[in-house]
């Protein structure tokens, strides 16, 4: 027999023209189902369920090297976190929904690419549609919000600096141009946020075409000579724009500085107030700074949901000085919201589980609308599969991006694909469809997975409340959300002590199967936040300047089985009993 050796490897590894792998396949994923199945219910004492329904299928058979290998695989995921158990709180990982899987894997099957409509026929639609669904529950109009799904809040936050940058761009060049024509001198901070409407006035009455304009763009000529006219036409040396981010924001902020060519410098921090809020006050005084110093502001980040705390900043607050600024000086500063992790808190509102949020969070998760763009990440709060962030705006306005040529992915019949207004090219529309299949499903309301946000709100209360009664060093900081942080203190003691302590039983939990928790350090961003906690135990602050770092204990109650009233009966004990042992431990014992 003389065999085709690459015959026999499409039957061996691919599902078949006629679908002759199908048995197979059918059989190694009930497999996997089987031994993940297993492994999740051997895996803690309390994590079986009562009626454990015999392993079905086939179990991982050995028979081959596909299957072997599989085995092997499967093996090695056993070592992996169970985040699936509400026993871990550690970071913003939880079981995934079955709408999530289920959609994830129908679209998976496909493999659709939303990079164009042409690869992706129904993806595309499906994306659009989960689309709409996000912006309803973000106070966006979802008829005119537009939007695509990134990799995760990372790409989605680039997203956004790509556009305000766009944004700012022509409305810089097209005064730069009108400065040099007229010898009227440039005000570029004024010239960054003149509006749209003005723009198109201005560019009608100079009659500007787009070549001019391109040629007075630091984006699509050369930044350097773009920079050195700016100067020149305003008489005074142009250090570029700068980004208002609070002091509570994500790594992704730092890197988008360095990918847009901003430099380091450019990103200024917003003092946090002492609730860890952005500090409204402090953000007024860098806007006037920003002003004197000609430096146009790019945009204006605020979070909701901090990923260290939780915390939700006063967009509500924000947005009304921004709107004043607007009606009264004709400034259009550009408002971008990262709510990669609270966007989903969004959902509580108007339902009888709002009253489980602070007056001030739900007033301010409600302006969330009230912004120019939003991130959000449908892989942590919306249980869905990695990698599945997602990029808003309200209108098409707001979207609009440098548009690149490819001719290749261009077909006019197809009408627009995606691929030239998002910064990745091929995009899988798995998480697209999970999304979606969440919204058809669970929902968005107050009633779906606005009542399951609500529960893990109150799982974070009930948790707070039982830990402070029982344990009196617990010294927690002020949550809005799902995150509880706390530091373990002693009534006028220093700092550095406490710090100590919480070291220790930080490494305690590490080192406990029972259960697994994260910390974190606030910085000197948090001065104001971190004096208001060590005045709550006459504790005082004997690092110095710069060095002023917080320790503490992090806790993610996101996992939706804590709505469960018997896993709180249960677990709550046995965590305030774990940290009591911390506290005695010997780790304990050598810090004292
Ligand atoms: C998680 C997070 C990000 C980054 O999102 P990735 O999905 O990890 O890229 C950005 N901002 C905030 C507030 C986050 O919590």
């Amino acid at each position: 027999m003389t065999a085709d050796p690459s015959r026999e490897l499409v039957s061996s590894y691919f599902p078949g023209a006629r679908s002759e792998g199908e048995r197979r396949l059918r059989n190694e994923i009930d497999a996997t189902l089987d031994h993940w199945f297993r492994w999740r219910s051997g895996r803690f004492e309390d994590s079986a369920s009562n009626d454990a329904a015999p392993a079905s299928g086939a179990p991982l058979h050995e028979g081959d090297r596909l299957g072997r290998r599989l085995l092997t695989l499967c093996d090695a995921l056993t070592a992996e976190t169970p985040t699936f158990s509400p026993r871990y709180i550690a970071h913003m990982k939880a079981d995934l929904s079955l709408p999530g899987l289920l959609g994830w894997f129908a679209a998976m099957l496909h493999n659709p690419n939303n990079s164009s409509r042409d690869a992706s026929r129904v993806g595309s639609v499906i994306e659009t549609e989960a689309i709409a669904a996000l912006a309803g529950m973000l106070g966006y109009d979802p008829a005119q919000a537009q939007g695509h799904f990134t990799s995760g809040g990372t790409v989605a936050n680039f997203e956004a600096v790509w556009r305000a940058r766009y944004r700012l761009d022509h409305w810089l060049a097209l005064a730069l141009h009108i400065s040099e024509t007229d010898g009227a001198p440039l005000d570029p901070f004024a010239a960054a946020h003149m509006g749209w409407n003005q723009f198109r006035h201005l560019q009608t009455l100079y009659g500007v075409p787009d070549d001019v304009l391109k040629s007075c763009s630091a984006a699509a000529s050369n930044p350097g000579d773009v920079w050195r006219r700016i100067s020149r036409a305003s008489g005074r040396d142009y250090r570029g724009p700068i980004m208002l981010v609070p002091g509570n924001r994500h790594y992704s902020w730092s890197k988008s500085a360095n990918v847009f060519g901003l430099g380091g410098e450019a990103i200024w921090s917003v003092a946090l107030d002492k609730g860890g809020h952005l500090d409204l006050a402090n953000f007024e005084r860098q806007v006037e700074r920003a002003q004197a110093d000609g430096r146009p502001i790019l945009m204006a980040v605020a979070v909701a949901g901090a990923t260290e705390t939780g915390a939700i900043d006063p967009l509500d607050r924000l947005y009304d000085r921004l709107d004043l600024w607007r009606a009264e000086r004709g400034w259009r500063i550009w408002r971008h919201v990262d709510a990669a992790y609270g966007g989903f808190l969004r959902a509580m509102l108007d339902g009888p589980s709002e009253a489980t949020l602070a007056p001030e969070t739900a007033a301010a998760l409600r302006a969330m609308g009230r912004s120019d763009s939003i991130t959000i990440d449908p892989h942590k709060l919306g249980y869905v599969p990695y990698a599945c962030g997602a990029f808003l705006t309200p209108d098409a306005e707001h979207y609009a991006v440098s548009a690149f040529d490819a001719p290749y992915l261009d077909r006019p019949e197809l009408g627009d694909g995606k691929w030239s207004s998002t910064l990745e090219g091929s995009r899988s529309a798995a998480g697209a469809a999970a999304t979606w299949l969440t919204a058809e499903t669970l929902g968005f309301g107050a009633d779906g997975l606005g009542a399951l946000m609500a529960t893990t709100v109150e799982t974070r209360q009930a948790f707070e409340a039982a830990v402070r009664e029982a344990v009196p060093e617990a010294c927690f900081l002020p949550a809005d959300s799902n995150i509880a942080c706390f530091s373990l203190a002693r009534a006028g003691e220093a700092l550095s002590h406490s710090n100590v302590r919480t070291q220790a039983v930080f490494d305690h939990f590490q080192r406990s199967p029972h259960f697994a928790v994260s910390k974190t350090t606030l910085g000197a961003d948090n001065a104001a936040l971190i004096a208001n906690l060590l005045s709550g135990h006459g504790g005082y602050n004997d690092r110095s300047e710069g060095d002023a770092g917080m320790l503490v204990i992090r806790c993610v109650f996101m996992n939706p089985y804590w709505s469960d009233s018997s896993v709180r009966h249960d677990l709550l004990p046995r965590f305030i009993e774990e940290l009591r042992r911390a506290l005695a431990g010997p780790d304990e014992a050598k810090a004292a």
